[in-house]
């Protein structure tokens, strides 16, 4: 890191001039212009866009992974390259092919009818609602429950599951449309959405007008400080729009009228906030001092200055270096490594790191949509878990390394003949 410390800007970021800059645009959020790189990841196709055998020759389209920082509001931000009708509108991503991601789903269910006392006569909303993976809980419950979505393909399992879903982006004027019909939410859910979203003060107006009088939001999303602190650069991508902090939604949040009354910090997506939001003028939530303890926490850290995300790059860099390491010394012995799981983290990962399969054979997925089609990029086939084994390698690259857990009790037979799990974050581990 001391490479670093010699051309730091007064402002505590690199200043070096870059070879291929990118123009920052304007803040989502606030609307300054933006100046401040956090990290330049290059270029990259988009991770969602899983290659079809008969696709494998054409020409894929990469775009700037250029993360910025706003030195107004500290939105932590990538500009959007790519119409939102060509990222969402097929999604790969299906909720409901993670375990520990259900349970996730059935636990916050439960608290949540508990904690504000939810009935049939309530209403309960989920913007991006996937595959039905949360609100078939609500439903099962009897609390009436809609989901929007906008990827046609993964509402058809919501409508299997009983969830009546809406194939839809969300926004001012749906919430208006669903409003004035009487549809107004107690409950408004957004989990993993408010990153993916380019309009922001559009997506936010739009929970304004949406939520009830005395109602509440609860939105989960990925921890900036937890990006920043564990080194987390694969969970950047085009569908990953802005990265946010307490404090940063928190100004978004007031700019229309909303409220964070509490907030939660969850394992989930490699460290998650869950906060709880209402109308700013509702008073019957309490004091929320788990929103000043962790307030006063990121401020400490300095998540609202320039100088917190100065060495970020720099730490990213060394990241791909020692997971470049580890792959060079293996293939030199004769190891075959292979990997597990196709998300979009994976994605990042393997173009920043220009991992094709000179290094890694193949990968595998449960999800069925991906088995057969290759990893965009790097073009990775995709098989299904039980090529591992039959091929019996010497090392299972795990990609979604926020499920370690979860996938290193699936893989324990590997051990049998003397196969091992590496995870490449926040550094590089080979677990025994
Ligand atoms: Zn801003």
């Amino acid at each position: 890191m001391s490479t670093t410390q010699n051309v730091l800007a007064p402002n505590g970021l690199d200043s070096r001039p870059r070879a291929a800059s990118v123009d920052g645009g304007s803040c989502r959020s606030c609307g300054a212009p933006l100046e401040h790189t956090v990290v330049d990841l290059g270029m990259s196709p988009l991770c969602e866009s899983y290659v079809k055998a008969e696709q494998i020759n054409a020409a894929e389209t990469f775009y700037p992974l250029h993360v910025f920082v706003c030195d107004r509001c500290f939105l932590v931000q990538l500009q959007q390259y790519v119409p939102r009708e060509d990222i969402f509108s097929e999604y790969a991503y299906f909720s409901s092919y993670s375990e520990s991601w259900l349970a996730h789903a059935r636990r916050y269910t439960d608290q949540m009818v508990e904690r504000f006392a939810l009935t049939r006569h309530h209403r309960v909303v989920e913007v991006a609602s996937n595959d039905g993976y949360l609100l078939q809980y609500f439903v099962a419950k009897g609390i009436p429950a809609l989901g929007i979505e906008p990827a046609a393909n993964v509402v058809e399992m919501a409508r299997r599951k009983g969830v009546q879903t809406l194939v839809a982006f969300f926004g001012r004027d749906l919430a208006r449309d669903l409003a004035g019909k009487g549809q107004g939410a107690d409950l408004l859910i957004g989990n993993n959405v408010l990153a993916q979203v380019h309009e922001l003060n559009d997506f936010i107006a739009g929970l304004k007008i949406l939520l009830g009088p005395r109602g509440v939001i609860t939105l989960e999303f990925p921890h900036l400080m937890r990006l920043v602190e564990e080194n987390q650069f694969d969970t950047i991508y085009h569908e990953h729009f802005s990265y946010f902090s307490l404090s940063a939604v928190e100004r978004a949040f007031a700019r229309h009228g909303l409220a964070i009354f509490d907030v939660e910090e969850l394992p989930t997506h490699g460290g998650s906030l869950r906060i709880y939001a209402c109308h700013s003028d509702d008073r019957s939530h309490g004091a929320g001092e788990r929103v000043t303890a962790l307030r006063a926490r990121e401020t400490a850290a300095g998540v609202n200055t320039l100088a917190y995300y100065a060495s970020f790059e720099e730490r990213v860099r060394e990241a791909k270096r020692r997971i470049l390491e580890f792959f060079i010394d293996a293939k030199r012995q004769g190891k075959q490594i292979v990997g597990y799981g196709a998300p979009g983290k994976g994605n990042t990962l393997l173009n920043y790191c220009g991992i094709r399969t000179d290094f890694l054979t193949y990968t595998v997925d449960r999800n069925p949509y991906k088995q057969g089609r290759y990893l965009p990029g790097t073009h990775v086939p995709i098989f299904a878990p039980e090529k591992i084994r039959e091929t019996r390698p010497d090392y299972v690259f795990i990609l979604p390394w926020n499920l370690t857990a979860e996938i290193t009790a699936q893989l324990d037979y590997i051990r049998d003949w003397g196969g091992r799990c590496v995870v490449p974050i926040p550094h590089l581990e080979i677990i025994a």
